[in-house]
């Protein structure tokens, strides 16, 4: 039997034909005529606007958006596909200037929106349909929103200010050399190519790269840590004394339009179920043989196993998971292999990793992978396609509406590398690789879940401590006692650790950020206990929740589907399911002979 699936680069001729292109000339052209048009309407934006003239008024932007989605997604895309293109990089660059112009040019509706007193945007957004919940959500920021004067100069002191310690910090820590023994040979390495041993087999090897990392960030510690105490304390000043945030995490808490309560219980039930993971990691040291791991054995591999899968392979299995979950699930998926949207091979100069866009309600996703033949290069087609399948699903939303918001992204994707583990599991007849699988899932989950609320349990701590003074030391030795509190006696803890959290970019970048994986995470698992307890009747519910992409509040999203974010018990369930595996596990007997 021949297969159709081969290692191909994808198309991006439903986008363009080409950055040079009369094409893309003429939506060059449109784009500013659109806006032009749109310019003109802000006169009649008043309280008394009448509801068609407000939805043309939104239509129109959504028209404008629209083609900037695809303009900026095609230079973008293009310039993912080769990364040494220099003409792709150059369009870029002149693609995103352009569209920052455009958004200033666009800018003022927001504004009056934001600003338009309760009584109209409630007689407005009753009428707006599909459009409601993003013109709700825009409204959330109002009781923050500072005179126009004010929210100016925020901006213009943001670029030299915040935005420019962004830049140091990446500029910084991105010219790190990592110099680690391989083999006899020392090695010069960036920090990606470094961690690649923290999974490796050699103990000593994972030891030295940990050690090797933490000592050169620990040499800038001091002022690494001190950049840190700035942006919080920019942080506190702009979203606390500013902008009246009760607390420094409820202005993300806004963002992820999830309250500051099921934020408190989700971090609590985590604290509460430290001990599942120091199970696991006890389980982990009887395969490896020792009495007790290292923190540089949290990754470690238990087996050996050299499984690939070739590439038709992988699809034919991913396809056939989703396919026992529902015919029409799985057709979508096809849709992005038939229409030539899924970039498989790898290449050089192309960019790596992967990744799903989605770029407009009517546009087939497009997905990049670099496929090795890995079982987790299997997993990672599932969950690029879930997140295909997940934008698909919601298409009948407006471009508004129809991407989900961050608590609920990783939905699809983390459901669809379940199903398809679950069904690598039970076609595998190989004890190293079932076992592999297990194992490299309990680890995910733990870096997924664990690590990243023990980030937000420390982020809660330091904003707190620098708000009360604390030295850099202080924040350090904090951070060493959330790690013993996160491990307990199951991890053996080396000093170095202590700047472990000056390493982290998103604690830099993005504050309070790491929850939302967690949250995404942890409720998957509760689904798919749902889905495994329930087969058939579980279903429709779950593809209301994908269908609903981001039209609704995530809340309300879940609570339709019979799911309480506020209930500890709702979490809990999601460590239960972890529990669970872990007998899984347990139940094996161990050999550490290989
Ligand atoms: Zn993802």
């Amino acid at each position: 039997m021949t297969l159709p699936y081969t290692l191909s680069r994808w198309s991006l001729a439903d986008l363009f034909p080409a950055s040079e292109s009369p094409q893309m000339a003429a939506a060059f052209d449109e784009l500013d005529a659109q806006v032009s048009a749109f310019e003109t309407r802000r006169a009649q934006l008043s309280p008394e606007i009448l509801v068609p003239d407000f939805l043309e008024v939104v239509s129109q932007l959504e028209a404008i958006m629209h083609q900037v989605y695809r303009i900026h997604n095609f230079a973008e895309l293009s310039f993912t596909e080769d990364t040494q293109d220099q003409a792709a990089l150059a369009f870029l660059g002149r693609v995103e200037q352009s569209m920052a112009h455009i958004q200033n040019r666009v800018l003022f509706f927001s504004l009056w929106w934001k600003d338009l007193d309760e009584a109209a945007a409630a007689r407005l957004m009753a009428e707006a349909g599909d459009y409601r919940y993003w013109l709700e959500e825009m409204r959330h920021f109002k009781p923050h929103t500072l005179s126009e004067a004010e929210e100016k100069i925020v901006n213009i002191k943001d670029v030299t200010g915040v935005s420019a310690l962004h830049s140091l910090y990446d500029s910084i820590t991105n010219r790190y050399v990592f110099k680690v023994e391989v083999e006899g040979e020392v090695q010069e390495l960036t920090r990606g190519e470094l961690m690649v041993y923290a999974r490796h087999h050699d103990p000593d090897l994972r030891a030295r790269a940990y050690q090797e990392l933490y000592r050169v960030y620990g040499n800038d510690g001091p002022i690494l840590g001190q950049m840190y105490q700035t942006l919080v304390r920019d942080w506190a000043n702009e979203q606390v004394d500013l902008r009246k945030f009760t607390s420094p995490i409820s202005a993300r808490n806004l963002i992820n339009d999830i309250p500051d309560p099921v934020v408190d219980t989700l971090l609590e039930v985590c604290q509460r179920n430290a001990t599942v993971f120091q199970r696991y990691f006890r389980l982990k040291a009887r395969w490896l043989g020792v009495e007790r791991i290292r923190r540089y054995d949290v990754y470690a591999p238990v087996a050996k196993s050299e499984k690939r899968y070739d590439y038709a392979q992988a699809a034919e299995m991913v396809l056939d998971s989703f396919q026992q979950f529902d015919a029409n699930v799985a057709s979508l998926a096809q849709r992005v292999f038939d229409e030539n949207h899924l970039d498989s091979e790898v290449r050089k100069g192309k960019m790596s990793g992967a990744f799903c866009a989605s770029t407009a309600p009517d546009l087939t996703p497009w997905v990049l992978l670099n496929y090795q033949g890995r079982p987790d290069d299997v997993a990672t087609m599932a969950h690029e396609l879930g997140h295909a399948i997940h934008s698909m699903l919601a298409s009948h939303h407006s471009l508004f509406t129809f991407h989900a918001c961050l608590p609920l992204a990783e939905t699809a994707s983390t459901f669809g590398e379940m199903m398809l583990i679950d069904q690598l599991l039970a076609k595998e007849s190989d004890e190293n690789v079932r076992r592999d699988l297990l194992f490299h899932q309990v680890d995910n989950d733990y870096a997924t879940i664990m690590r990243q609320a023990f980030f937000a349990l420390f982020e809660r701590q330091a904003h707190q401590m620098i708000k009360d003074g604390a030295t850099v030391d202080e924040l350090a030795a904090a951070y060493m006692e959330n790690l013993s509190q996160q491990f307990g006696d199951a991890v053996e803890l080396k000093d170095e650790f202590r700047w472990e959290w000056v390493s982290i970019p998103h604690i830099y970048q993005v504050p309070f950020y790491v929850y939302a994986y967690t949250f995404g995470q942890l409720l998957v698992l509760s689904l798919y206990q749902q889905y495994k307890a329930e087969g058939d009747a579980f279903k429709p519910r779950y593809l209301k929740i994908l269908s609903a992409g981001g039209s609704e509040a995530p809340a309300r999203v879940l609570a339709e589907a019979g799911i309480d974010i506020t209930s500890a018990d709702f979490w809990q369930g999601g460590f239960d399911v972890i529990s669970g595996l872990l007998d899984k596990l347990e139940a094996i007997p161990v050999s550490t002979g290989e």
